[in-house]
């Protein structure tokens, strides 16, 4: 039987959210290929090889994915959220650039991203135009991520903010704060959004001043509002039109 592989999101974290089609290609892999917390989140079952890695090992990883699809094997590349949205898609497109061998079947199945998921916990605070930034600094310069956070705030997106904070960069979060306050003004909503969709789910909104660098993790997606984002009640949304 020739191999193929998948790369799946798997969702924001709970079961409902995993889409039926994902739920397919589990069943019918050989081979689950992902970053250990989310491989974590496969029931074992006879016939299946688990494949759990570190982080920073995506290209690796994919190449690993390419070379038991090579081999026959049926193989589910694993991500959290939408594996198009700063995870391993577009590492096992790198990987089959440098692909030799005649390429397997490979299908990419899209899953509910962290923002969208965040965005429906606080209500519709991305209800307009908004952008996505990673703040990681691994992969691109702060620099970066600065020009990005500037021309943003100048064309008046919403933000959602991925890998905001982490124990190996604990500043850099806190100098995005800092552009932002100078930016939008202290008075902007900002809304922190921790393991949205699991049982530990915690949404804190709160505007740029109160704002701080301790409110985010690795686990928490980050959304800022435009210039329009308001609350009523316990909801946070922006208005679909601007005049
Ligand atoms: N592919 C993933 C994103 C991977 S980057 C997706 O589409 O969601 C990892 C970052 O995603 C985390 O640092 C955090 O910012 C965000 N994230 C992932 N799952 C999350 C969740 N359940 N709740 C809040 N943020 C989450």
């Amino acid at each position: 039987m020739s191999g193929w592989v998948v790369v799946a999101g798997l969702g924001p974290g709970s079961e409902g959210a995993v889409t039926p089609e994902v739920s397919a290609a589990l069943e019918a892999a050989t081979d689950i290929v992902g970053y250990i917390p989310y491989v974590a989140r496969i029931a074992p079952r006879p016939g299946l090889t688990l494949h759990p890695t570190d982080n920073r090992e995506e290209l690796r990883r994919a190449r690993h994915a390419l070379e038991l699809a090579a081999a026959g094997r049926r193989v589910v590349v694993v991500s959290s959220g939408d594996p198009g949205v700063f995870a391993m898609a577009s590492a096992l497109f790198e990987a089959l650039e440098g692909w030799t061998a005649p390429p397997p079947d490979i299908r990419i199945l899209p899953g509910i991203t962290a923002m969208l998921a965040a965005a429906a916990a606080a209500g519709a605070p991305l209800g307009h135009d908004f952008c996505a930034i990673n703040l990681s600094d691994n992969l691109k310069p702060f620099a970066l991520i600065e020009r990005r956070l500037r021309l943003a705030a100048d064309a008046d997106f919403a933000m959602a903010f991925y890998n905001p904070r982490s124990r190996s960069r604990p500043d850099g979060f806190a100098r995005a704060l800092a552009i932002l306050r100078e930016c939008c003004g202290n008075g902007r909503i900002i809304i922190f959004a921790r393991a949205v969709s699991t049982p530990d789910q915690q949404v804190v909104t709160t505007t740029l001043e109160r704002a701080t660098p301790e409110m985010a993790d690795m686990r928490t997606v980050v959304i800022l509002g435009n210039s329009a984002t308001r609350q009523v009640g316990p909801w946070v949304y922006t208005p679909r039109g601007m005049e």
